[in-house]
């Protein structure tokens, strides 16, 4: 990945940080000041203090303890597909998983590290001949994220293919094995965006035997259908509220006359309503003010409270 850095961060004692994780530093990759815009699919964000990249999870549990001994705000992101950084940045330590994507098939079983992006899974069950991951293919997240998010699409999502995953529990310095009721899924929320603060270290799913032909013919619609429906041709953060009972959001959101409406460089897109786009230079001020817009007017309109997907880091 290549990453803008950026000189203006806040000096965070990455030396002391760093020097807890002696042991495995040579199973991370890490850089200071990076720019949240180059690392999020909104293309929007200031500078980070310090991010990390673990290549094992010895090496990502380290960073966890290290940043909870210097007292340091510290998260884990994988993809940061669904992530709005702010414009003065993340004054912490960012651990992003992209680095940790093992996966193995046990007959039907299909396991994967945090960071394997799902698209690859969708790939590698398929090129296995195994029919359920389906669905990822054009969600551009991670496996822990695509866990915690609870994320699906076309009638399908993690909750109905999961078996189990592997966390590690901040709190206790455990590492557990939750179980599928353990995830306590809902739309868009699992246990991983509860407390005690968990951290997914690696998932596992149930396929079904299937015709590699078909399974791939279905992928390709899905992701044909994605084109034509989704703006995929400007940064974005994938739809930025979730679905309200009953109701498309985007057609809410069109039928309230929004599409289209901007906020300096962010906009509605007229593609999909429900998505919001950085047409070229768009703060994450921007956005927040484009939602504040759009959640004001369907409340006005519709007496309906917009619940927000999209995560403000
Ligand atoms: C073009 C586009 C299309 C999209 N389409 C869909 C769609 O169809 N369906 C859908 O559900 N979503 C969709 N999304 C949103 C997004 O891709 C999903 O929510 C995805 O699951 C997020 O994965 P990520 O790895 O990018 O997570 P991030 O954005 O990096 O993080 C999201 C949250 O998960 C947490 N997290 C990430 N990894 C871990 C981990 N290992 N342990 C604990 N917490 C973790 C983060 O702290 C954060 O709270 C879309 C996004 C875009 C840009």
């Amino acid at each position: 990945m290549s990453c803008t850095i950026y000189a203006g961060y806040r000096n965070l004692n990455t030396k002391a940080l760093l020097s807890l994780t002696t042991s495995v530093a040579a199973d991370f990759d890490y850089a200071e000041g990076v720019l949240g815009k180059s690392l999020t699919s909104f293309k929007i964000g200031g500078p980070v203090a310090l991010v990390a990249w673990p290549k094992s999870r010895v090496a990502l549990i380290s960073l966890l303890r290290a940043a909870l001994v210097c007292g340091e705000r510290c998260d884990v992101v994988g993809a940061c597909t669904n992530l709005l950084i702010d414009d003065s940045g993340y004054d912490g330590l960012l651990i992003v998983t992209s680095k940790m994507r093992g996966c193995s098939i046990n007959g039907t079983i299909f396991t994967a590290e945090c960071g394997l992006p799902v698209e690859y899974a969708a790939i590698a069950a398929r090129d296995a001949a195994l029919s359920g991951l389906e669905f990822f293919y054009g969600i551009p997240g991670t496996i822990g994220g695509a866990v915690t998010m609870n994320a699906g699409a076309y009638s399908s999502e993690v909750s109905c293919v999961l078996i189990s995953s592997e966390a590690y529990n901040c709190e206790t310095g455990e590492i557990e094995k939750l179980s599928l009721p353990e995830h306590n899924f809902g739309y868009r929320m699992s246990v991983y965006r509860m407390a005690p603060r968990r951290v997914v270290l690696s998932a596992s799913f149930s396929l079904s035997r299937g015709d590699r032909d078909t399974i791939s013919a279905y992928m390709n619609e899905l992701k044909k259908q994605r084109w034509e429906k989704q703006p995929l041709e400007y940064p974005s953060a994938g739809s930025v509220f979730k679905r309200y009972p009953g109701y498309f959001t985007a057609k809410l959101i069109e039928e309230a006359g929004l599409k289209g409406v901007r906020v300096g460089g962010a906009q509605v897109s007229e593609k999909h309503a429900g998505f919001i786009i950085n047409t070229g230079d768009a703060t994450a001020a921007d956005v927040r003010a484009l939602i504040a817009i759009i959640t004001e007017k369907i409340r006005a309109d519709r007496g309906i409270e917009l619940e927000r997907e999209l995560i403000y880091l």
